[in-house]
């Protein structure tokens, strides 16, 4: 039942009831059954209510329990989307606007030309979409060209739980865009879902809405799920630990799908290629289907009786993953041609348990977000029959995605996190324990179905010591691109935003400094150390602001693409941008397996990928523009060669990552020609290399973009330290805000040049600090084109050099005007 957070004491009436029209919608047979199951479905009639007589509604309810798919659809019948305005929903991952657009469309028997998705680079909507999912940024964005969102009768911010920045931004913004419409007569809902009931952060929030919005709780029909903790907490062998306990879950316990949570995509793959070799599947032995049945009749025997234990933990090191190969292997499935002995040294205590040895094939899935969508979609599909389900995967399905059938959750009780500091930036992914929240989610996904059971591989104790709930995103993470974002919809006071949880004030300094050294914010007379923000100074955004803003990249990315209209170079930054845009294109990123033909093959295609890129790299100035030189030919060879997956496969690029880069390409492209007047720039699937001056300029570019992202070589050896003694500090850059040295990640073409300045795109923290995407640049460009990042040990008389004069060379220029505005660096700061 539901509680129709009629316990809020004034629940706003005032909005005028909206007309309840009936749009009838023809639903299969199939599917209206599968539908009555679901607990929402019994709950339409008040969660209508309170969206009719309510602007703001909050719906709680556990995940699978029918929030996503549902919600839109009763909207739809109840008249939301007939005639003019339609129905928005939000989600902060991709799959799931693809994945749910689609799943809707099936559901209301519609075309996919009603229910549609919107994401960053692709979306299939019509003037005939009704109901359009989308990701939370392409709202954010939508929001800036319309602000009182009139295409729109109602908003769904789903999954608000998770906190994305772009979620939590959407509802401060909504709380305002809300009113407004509501004045004029034209009244926008807003509905927020979340599968936790924390959401105080919304509804007890005095910045966010005028009146508490009623919550709705929905009583989920949730089975029983029993928890299994370890006696033990597993050091750093969890992933060895996770196998054992599904080749224990396979061989002993009733059928039933099994989900198990690792941190990464490495980590999934490394799973599934062991499990594929454990249980292979055996031709001869699936084509006698009564074999198999006398062998599941007896196992289910066995394993109605069986308990399971605790088991030890060895250590166990990540085996790389020859992802294409894997990838191809899944594609093949049932007709698998390996056919190993079910040898695996790893399993040896398992398999002498008394519950014999099971030769059954696991019918194994991986799911993380970057695989290819088809390839998600599977774990909707059926399981062949007689097999059991295996999902491997990242925390993708913890709340976005229900898998059918799960009765098994192996829960790591880890996640991968990308902590940045705030201020300098610095990312790390760390593996860290989950909130929680989040186990409770994760041991949810095994009572969809019937009674389940969750093995968390922690124990208790452990489990007590999480955190309770995981943070807001903006509280972690750089807020230099929001801050753009803000002031481009001129909301000038950046700090007075009502957000549900509102970032730290050096997180906002950090990000205007930023922004104001790009130029993209004023820095009226001098910079005052932004001691002025907290009187209420603020920084206005520039014209070059503006522009920049209109590029959906990083605003250090959007100054280089300002930037590129001189010597026929917009079409060069357009490609790296768009390839240091989207994460991981080299499939590079595995460490070494200790099994030595692996180790051997392993080394061979890292030195094959070495000599690839030191290739492309080039010379001269070619090759000082290093890692992007890199990247901006392999953009030009897929165009060239075609993205297929014989380019792909030969070059060690992921496939996806490049569909990607074009997708993104093409947008930018496209940006570029309306934001800057007279580019005129395209595609050109033959662009040639650029020149040697211009790989120089294509430098410069680069410096005045990350004019913060400077590193110097320390001398090999430093003579004194601080205690006196002699100090090695071999091939150890030093960069501003850190006191730490860092070092040439491994993977970057110049980690052999070593120059003396280079520009580095991130910083990785590994076992070291590491930079990533690197540039080599000439330590006297810097007061040209990084001046305000400059430190002078005296001051000059004169103002520093101007863009031609140095060394008499041609220069890129940076004072020129830009689009129809002219701009030109802050001034020096002495
Ligand atoms: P919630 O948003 O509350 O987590 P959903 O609306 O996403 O719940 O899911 C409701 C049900 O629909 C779940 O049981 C889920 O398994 C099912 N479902 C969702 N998407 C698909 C799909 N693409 N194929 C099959 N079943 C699906
Ligand atoms: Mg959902």
């Amino acid at each position: 039942t539901l509680k129709a957070g009629l316990e809020n004491k004034n629940i706003a009436k005032n909005e005028p009831a909206k007309p309840v029209v009936n749009i009838p919608v023809n639903r299969r047979k199939e599917v209206q059954e599968s539908r009555l199951k679901l607990p929402i479905i019994g709950e339409e009639q008040i969660i209508m209510e309170t969206i009719n007589e309510n602007p703001v509604v909050v719906i709680c309810g556990e995940t699978g329990s029918g929030k996503t798919t549902q919600v839109p659809q009763f909207l739809y019948e109840a008249g939301y989307a007939h005639g003019k305005g339609i129905i928005g929903v939000t989600e902060p991952r991709r799959v799931a606007a693809i994945s749910m657009s689609k799943r809707v469309a099936m559901e209301m028997n519609l075309s996919e030309r009603v229910v549609s998705y919107q994401i960053r680079y692709e979306g299939n909507v019509t003037d005939e979409t009704k109901i359009k999912f989308m990701t939370d940024g392409v709202l954010l964005k939508e929001i800036q060209k319309d602000f009182l969102l009139t295409r729109y009768n109602v908003i769904i911010i789903d999954e608000a739980h998770e906190r994305s920045m772009y979620t939590d931004i959407l509802i401060g913004l909504l709380s305002r865009i809300v009113p407004f419409r509501h004045k004029r007569g034209n009244p926008l809902k807003l509905v927020i879902m979340s599968a936790t009931l924390r959401v105080e952060d919304f509804t007890e929030n005095n910045r966010l809405f005028r009146e508490t919005p009623p919550v709705l709780k929905i009583d989920s029909r949730q089975f029983p799920v029993t928890i299994h903790f370890n006696r033990r907490t597993p050091q750093d062998s969890y992933l060895h630990e996770a196998y054992r306990k599904i080749c224990k879950i396979h061989r002993m316990l009733p059928e039933g799908g099994i989900l198990v949570f690792v941190t990464g995509q490495q980590e999934v793959h490394t799973l599934c290629r062991k499990l594929k070799k454990t249980f292979p599947i055996n031709k001869t032995e699936s084509s006698t289907q009564e074999k198999r049945k006398e062998s599941r009749r007896k196992l289910d025997k066995n394993r109605e009786r069986a308990v399971l234990p605790n088991i030890n933990l060895d250590n166990y090191s990540v085996a790389p993953v020859d992802e294409e190969a894997d990838e191809e292997a899944l594609d093949s499935d049932l007709d698998l041609e390996e056919n190993e002995p079910e040898e695996d040294i790893d399993c040896k205590d398992v398999e002498s348990s008394d519950a014999g040895s099971c030769t059954e094939p696991l019918y194994m899935l991986p799911l993380y977000s970057l695989l290819p969508s088809h390839k998600q979609a599977r774990v909707f599909e059926d399981v062949p029959s007689g097999y059991r389900l295996c999902v491997v995967s990242t925390n993708v399905s913890e709340t976005s995605l229900t898998i059918p059938n799960i009765k098994y959750v192996v829960d790591t009780g880890k996640v991968k996190t990308k902590f940045y500091d705030k201020v300098t930036g610095v990312s790390t992914f760390k593996i860290t324990w989950i909130s929680q929240a989040a186990a409770n989610q994760r041991a949810g996904r095994a009572g969809r179905v019937g009674p389940g059971h969750c093995y968390r591989l922690y124990s208790s104790a452990v489990f007590n010591e999480f955190e309770k709930f995981s943070p807001a995103e903006i509280t972690r993470r750089p807020v230099d691109d929001l801050v753009l974002q803000m002031k481009d919809m001129n909301i000038d006071k950046v700090v007075n935003f009502p957000y549900p949880t509102a970032p730290d004030v050096e997180q906002i300094e950090a990000a205007e400094r930023l922004l104001v050294s790009l130029g993209a914010l004023s820095a009226p007379e001098k910079i005052q150390r932004f001691r002025d923000l907290k009187k209420g100074f603020v920084h206005k955004i520039t014209t070059l602001g503006h522009a920049m803003a209109c590029f959906p990249v990083s605003p250090r990315y959007a100054k280089m693409l300002a930037l590129g209209q001189q010597h026929d170079l917009l079409p060069y930054v357009v490609a790296i941008v768009s390839a240091l845009s989207v994460q991981e294109i080299f499939v590079e990123n595995f460490k070494p397996s200790s099994e030595e033909n692996e180790k051997e093959e392993f080394t061979k295609k890292l030195e094959h990928m070495k000599a690839v890129k030191k290739l492309w790299a080039g010379t001269g100035h070619s090759l000082l523009l290093g890692d992007l030189m890199v990247l901006l030919k392999t953009v030009g060879a897929c165009e060239y060669e075609g993205c297929t997956p014989k380019f792909c496969q030969k070059y060690g690029v992921r496939m996806k990552a490049m569909k990607e880069v074009r997708k993104l390409r093409a947008q930018l492209t496209n940006a570029v020609n309306s934001v800057i007047p007279n580019a005129n720039i395209c595609i050109d699937p033959k662009m040639k290399p650029p020149t040697d001056l211009q790989a120089k300029l294509l430098r410069q570019i680069v410096l005045a973009g990350l004019g913060d992202h400077v590193a110097s070589r320390y001398p090999d050896v430093i003579p004194e330290t601080s205690d006196g003694s002699e100090k090695k500090m071999k091939n150890a850059y030093q960069c501003p805000d850190l006191e730490e040295p860092v070092f040439i990640h491994p993977t970057s073409v110049l980690y052999k040049e070593k120059p003396h300045f280079v520009v580095y795109q991130n910083i990785v923290e590994t076992s070291k600090l590491y930079m990533k995407g690197l540039v080599a640049i000439e330590p006297e460009w810097l007061p040209v084109f990084a001046p305000s990042h400059c430190m002078f040990s005296k001051p000059l008389d004169e103002p520093a050099p101007s863009f031609d004069e140095v060394k008499g060379e041609v220069m890129c220029h940076m004072n020129s005007t830009f689009g129809n505005c002219s701009w030109t660096l802050p001034a020096v700061e002495l």
